[in-house]
């Protein structure tokens, strides 16, 4: 025991709880992730915007213009930040270069928001459902980010994530030159949920990386509330801002 005590007590200093910022690398003691408050404090924290899309807006406790001309199938999107520097390229390291640390980082700090907003009233879901990836994109990738994302939430909030409830059933054609119409039946043939049963009156949350213009998000609620889902809401790490905003 004596001996052990003299070991603790001599131990390096590197042996002790020091972790290093992800973002500038300086040593940080954040008890619980990899990034100090200074880095966390200057991320593009979302602020102000819709209370359906989370689409940026210049004041609080507002619906945007297209939500309410047109309110989408999901209930709610939950993100804490903007599609801006420097969530953006750590979003883009994380998908395009398989860079799981930047990811795990952004996730962790996703589950702590959202466990938050819980904590503050908004219901907890019952299920968390990846948006499924095209299958030639998530070959060419070697994973789906949205999975993975999901998967980490999971362990985090105690929520499960089941990944045979949604599933994409073939491989979009290219969107390109084709009319909104056409690009939405193509989207919508897209995707099928495979465990109706399991999604009846059931709360759930869609989790994606990034919502841009809400279209998938969208066609996936849908197809979820025909199924019987209670309910739908969107979690994702960032919003883009409004086009040209
Ligand atoms: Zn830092
Ligand atoms: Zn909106």
């Amino acid at each position: 025991m004596a001996l052990l005590q003299s070991f603790l007590l001599r131990r390096p200093a590197w042996l002790t709880l020091r972790r290093q910022c992800q973002l500038c690398d300086e040593t940080t003691d954040h008890p619980r992730h990899d990034i100090c408050t200074a880095c966390e404090a200057e991320l593009p924290w979302l602020g102000a915007h819709c209370l359906v899309c989370a689409l940026p807006l210049p004041a609080q406790g507002m619906v945007c213009g297209a939500c309410q001309k047109k309110p989408p199938a999901f209930t709610r999107v939950e993100a804490p930040w903007r599609y801006a520097f420097p969530v953006d390229s750590l979003i883009t390291r994380f998908k395009h270069q398989a860079q799981w640390p930047y990811g795990r980082l952004l996730g962790e700090l996703l589950a702590e928001h959202l466990q938050h907003a819980y904590d503050e009233g908004l219901p907890r879901p019952q299920a968390l459902l990846a948006v499924p990836l095209a299958q030639r994109r998530e070959r060419q990738r070697g994973f789906n980010q949205a999975r993975m994302l999901a998967d980490w939430l999971s362990r985090a909030l105690h929520i499960p994530a089941p990944d045979t409830w949604l599933t994409r059933t073939l491989d979009t054609p290219a969107q390109q030159g084709l009319d909104a119409a056409t690009r939405k039946r193509n989207l919508r043939q897209a995707f099928v949920v495979s465990a109706p049963e399991q999604v009846k009156g059931q709360h759930l949350a869609l989790i994606d990386d990034v919502l841009t213009t809400g279209a998938t998000a969208n066609i996936l609620a849908h197809l979820l509330l025909r199924a019987g889902a209670a309910r739908v809401d969107v979690y994702c790490l960032a919003r883009t801002p409004p086009p040209g905003g």
